[in-house]
């Protein structure tokens, strides 16, 4: 069984049709929130995952362009590009993003944005963080995303052992207990400009990472002519 988990694709579709050429033939795509935000495109990124029937769960950004309070913690192109997003979303975009819960189990994987302690907010970034965010699974395994960085933290005799996910690298999990983030589809930040996403395999405990390169050229000129902020566009091809 081949599952593609995608996350923070944040409306760029040419770097979501990428990753789904790329994925090939998979039995399930689950995304981890942060479909929408920043981006240029949230109606065709949602329409792109209706139509491939993509399950997932909320995210910060999903969360203000229904109207949430998130947006008051956005910083001021965060907030610009959300503002953007709130007025140009259509009805149906905005009740399947409504629609999203803040936490999921699939396949014996916990699903959320953030962490398993704050759904939708808190970043794992420190062991620390990770420790206690692996004490509070309630499935061995969690995918996660909201950092916009490939890694996993994986327990490792009552400690979090720090897995950088290099391009191509693989996780067997052995059944232990982990935390695991494929990167970002629409903005990475691990200074690689390609789209980052996973390929899971729950019957061999077997995490793939990818990565897929994407005509990022093509989505700066979508932002420049909605009129999206320019550094948000200018950080595409720096993968930052
Ligand atoms: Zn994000």
């Amino acid at each position: 069984m081949r599952i593609a988990v995608l996350s923070d694709i944040h409306a760029n579709l040419p770097a979501l049709d990428a990753v789904i050429a790329d994925a090939g033939d998979v039995d399930a795509v689950w995304h981890l929130g942060d479909v929408v935000g920043y981006g240029p495109d949230p109606d065709g990124v949602v329409e792109r995952l209706q139509s491939i029937g993509a399950v997932g769960v909320r995210g910060n950004h999903d969360a203000a362009a229904c109207g949430g309070s998130e947006i008051d913690w956005f910083n001021p192109d965060a907030r610009r590009a959300m503002e953007w997003t709130r007025a140009t979303i259509g009805s149906a975009t905005a009740t399947w993003l409504g629609e999203l819960p803040e936490r999921s189990t699939l396949n014996g994987f916990e699903l959320v944005h953030g962490s398993p302690r704050k759904p939708i907010w808190e970043y794992v970034t420190s062991s620390g963080v990770a420790l206690e965010n692996l004490a509070l699974l309630t499935a061995p395994v969690c995918l996660h995303g909201h950092t916009h960085v490939p890694v996993a933290w994986v327990e490792a005799g009552g400690r979090v052992e720090l897995v950088r996910a290099a391009r191509g690298s693989h996780l067997e999990l052995g059944g232990r207990r982990a935390l695991v983030n494929p990167g970002s589809v629409g903005q990475p930040r691990d200074g690689d400009p390609d789209a980052s996403y996973a390929i899971v395999d729950p019957e061999a405990g077997v995490v793939s990472w990818r990565r897929v390169a994407y005509d990022v050229a093509a989505v700066q000129a979508a932002m420049r002519a909605a009129g999206l902020p320019a550094s948000l566009s200018a950080r595409l091809p720096l993968g930052l």
